[in-house]
């Protein structure tokens, strides 16, 4: 593998990649680390996974080429080989030899989409990181006219296309896509035409503060908003598939309702689970000591026989499911303590720190 453009000293990089994985202070540039005699950073870095893609590698690579040359920023590709079972593997290294700018990775196996841009985003090196999908569905022309637009404003942290043209299938994509994107907007609160657009770019700091795991690729937008990015969308071209074969089918839709609710709970709950389980658990616990209550004066005060009434059955259930959910409330906030802090992970990111 060539080594990428002017890359940063070693311990400029990492020492910015501590301070931007750390959360603390959320819009250190990795640049900003660098001494000021150290060659200049990179300014871009293009994350694209690959699956079985290698019909489409050579084209991309040129596009990519074609698109970012003429910027004059400088920048790295990083293609991530998602354990492809075709000749993507070899198409990279032989790419690799020909553009010092082209880093491939391989994982050992294939892991699906979000890990593979997750590993890419951890390798990644650049102010600005760019993503697409490798099948030439959208349109690496895009980029710098996206970049230009996080250049123009400080304001903006991500810009995420949206495919206004898709040229996809009809039922079985976009009428799919369509609820999905209403459903997600409505249910996060982070309003969007277009989750599913892989084309987007963004500030580095918002690329360290997301971990991507299963297939929440798709919440990217949302997860993004709750790491503090500011987003807006932008209109991007879209294209058919014209190699290769799409990696998905309808079957996503039961997992994406899945995912959004992890999404859900982790956006509104995850510093205080307590207020999500114990919220529900005092509900029940109050409704079924109330009837327990009445039963018991029942009893005690008017003399009547309870034992066959269906209203005890349901007193007792409901007690006991109120009490076990509070215990969960209780058990998942020491397990948040657990989660932030063994790793020195703050609950919270810096905009910006106080200047003396
Ligand atoms: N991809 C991947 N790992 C997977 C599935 C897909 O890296 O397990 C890549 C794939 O090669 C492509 C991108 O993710 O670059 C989007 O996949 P695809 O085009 O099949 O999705 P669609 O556009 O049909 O939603
Ligand atoms: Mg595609």
């Amino acid at each position: 593998m060539s080594p990428s453009a002017s890359p940063l000293p070693t311990v400029a990089r990492d020492a910015a990649r501590t301070v931007a994985s750390d959360a603390a202070v959320a819009v250190r540039r990795p640049s900003q680390g660098a001494a000021a005699d150290a060659p200049a950073a990179i300014a871009v870095s293009i994350v694209i996974p690959v699956y079985n893609e290698a019909d489409n590698l050579a084209e991309l690579v040129a596009r990519i080429d074609a698109a970012m040359t003429p910027t004059g920023r400088s920048f790295e590709l990083i293609l991530v080989d998602d354990g492809s079972r075709d000749d993507s593997c070899r198409a990279l290294d032989e790419l690799a030899r020909q553009h010092h700018w082209l880093r491939p990775l391989e994982l050992i196996r294939n892991y699906g989409q979000s890990t593979a841009l997750q590993a890419g985003f951890d390798h990644a090196r650049g102010d600005y990181v760019v993503t697409l999908d490798g099948d030439l569905q959208n349109d690496p022309v895009e980029i710098p006219r996206l970049l230009d637009l996080l250049d123009a404003d400080p304001a903006i942290d991500v810009v995420s296309g949206w495919r206004r043209e898709r040229q996809d299938r009809t039922w079985s994509r976009k009428v799919p896509s369509w609820l999905a994107n209403r459903l997600i907007s409505a249910v996060t609160g982070v309003r969007l035409h277009d989750y599913g657009c892989a084309l987007k770019v963004y500030r580095y700091p918002i690329i360290a503060n997301l971990r991507l795991y299963g297939e929440l690729h798709r919440f990217i937008p949302a997860l993004a908003a709750e790491a503090g990015a500011r987003i807006v969308e932008e209109p991007v071209l879209h294209h058919p598939r014209t190699r290769g074969k799409s990696k998905y089918g309808i079957d996503r839709a039961l997992r994406v309702v899945l995912d959004l609710l992890w999404v859900k709970f982790m956006m509104r709950f995850l510093h205080r689970p307590v207020h999500a389980f114990g919220g529900v658990g005092l509900a029940l616990v109050l409704v079924g000591a109330a009837l327990l209550l009445d039963l018991t004066f029942d009893k005690l005060v008017a003399g009547h026989d309870i034992g066959g009434r269906p209203l005890l059955m349901l007193g007792t259930l409901l007690v006991l499911v109120g009490v076990q959910l509070l215990a969960t409330g209780v058990v998942a906030e020491l397990l948040t303590r657990v989660y932030h802090e063994p790793q020195g992970r703050r609950q919270y990111a810096l905009r910006r720190t106080a200047t003396s």
